[in-house]
């Protein structure tokens, strides 16, 4: 099969699906056409993915399919954006049906699940590399950006944490246990937290997704806002399935490890309180920004631990 044939087979029916959405031209020209509607602001981000870095080999390709969307779409979700279209950029090393069919199945699901539609790539080959750009919008200026913590603000995180980091332990678990089949979905299957966008916009300070970490990602809200945070451990929520699993150590998966793709945001206290129930209770407030630099821990500073926690590319030994 040709390189036109597999993108028109396997790529071409994720495009033209949404009606109302900005993209209006999808693949088959030279570039895809996006119309940003008048007062508002084009939002984008591009995540690459590789075999044996950001995903294990001999991965199943439908998950593949929706993590790499799911991933690419949180970032969306954690500067406040609607989603609108993304673009695809595939590296294969051989052309396999199989696989191509799985992982479009997957890559459509989220697009669907995402409100994400496919605007165009490029098909390459090569070692397995998933590139995808997403595009969403927001109303001009009302991006939310990591520099807006300030002091006394509330720190909050969406859903709970550490699940999919518990999960790595049983990739490869012959015959999982409920609780090991709960993390493991939690993996297979992140949900972005794109139904608070739009909440997040008026109510937050400052956003994060948790991909890398708790500590290295709200690490990067404490940089980049000049500010330093008290977090209280006791106060992380951590799913009954995590605690079954790894008792005393499911603190430590909520902390250091990635891949939840849940939110963590601050909140001035007077948006707080202004904040509707219906946000709140997807929320648990685990401490408050402080002017001095640092990040405490139940009192105790692990914003240098914090950096490597994150996973750093050319930092860390694989
Ligand atoms: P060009 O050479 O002009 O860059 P290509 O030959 O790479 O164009 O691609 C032809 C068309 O197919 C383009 O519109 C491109 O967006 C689309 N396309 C290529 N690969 C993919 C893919 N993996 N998913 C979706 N669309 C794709
Ligand atoms: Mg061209």
């Amino acid at each position: 099969m040709g390189e036109f044939e597999l993108i028109r087979r396997y790529f071409l029916p994720l495009a033209g699906r949404q009606e109302s959405g900005s993209l209006i031209l999808g693949p088959g020209d030279d570039c895809a056409i996006q119309r940003i509607p008048a007062g508002r602001d084009l939002v984008f981000s591009v995540d690459a993915l590789v075999e044996g870095v950001h995903f294990p080999r001999n991965y199943r390709p439908d998950y593949l399919g929706w993590r790499a969307l799911a991933a690419a779409a949180s970032d969306l979700a954690a500067m406040g954006a609607d989603p609108e279209c993304f673009t695809l950029a595939l590296t294969l090393p051989a052309v396999d049906e199989q696989w191509l069919e799985d992982f479009s199945m997957g890559l459509r699901k989220a697009s669907e699940a995402f409100g994400l539609e496919l605007a165009g790539g490029d098909t390459t080959s090569g070692p397995l590399t998933l590139s995808l750009q997403v595009h969403g919008t927001v109303e001009q200026g009302a991006g939310i950006r990591r520099s807006g913590a300030r002091p006394g603000d509330l720190i909050a995180v969406s859903g709970t944490l550490g699940d999919a980091g518990a999960a790595l332990d049983y990739l490869s678990e012959p015959a999982p246990s409920a609780d090991m089949l709960a993390v493991l979905e939690r993996y297979h299957h992140p949900w972005p937290r794109l139904d608070l966008a739009g909440a997040i916009r008026q109510y937050a300070t400052a956003a994060v997704d948790i991909s890398d970490g708790l500590l290295a990602d709200l690490g990067h809200i404490l940089s980049a806002s000049g500010v330093g945070a008290r977090i209280e451990s006791a106060r992380m929520p951590l799913s009954p399935a995590l605690v079954r699993l790894k008792g005393e150590k499911a603190l430590d998966c909520a902390l250091r490890s990635g891949d939840d793709y849940e939110l963590c945001l601050c909140f001035s206290r007077e948006n707080w309180e202004r904040a509707p129930e219906s946000l709140k209770r997807q929320l648990t407030v685990i401490g408050f920004v402080d002017a001095e630099p640092g990040l405490y821990l139940d009192g105790v500073d692990c914003s240098l631990e914090a950096v490597p926690a994150g996973f750093d590319h050319f930092r860390s030994e694989l």
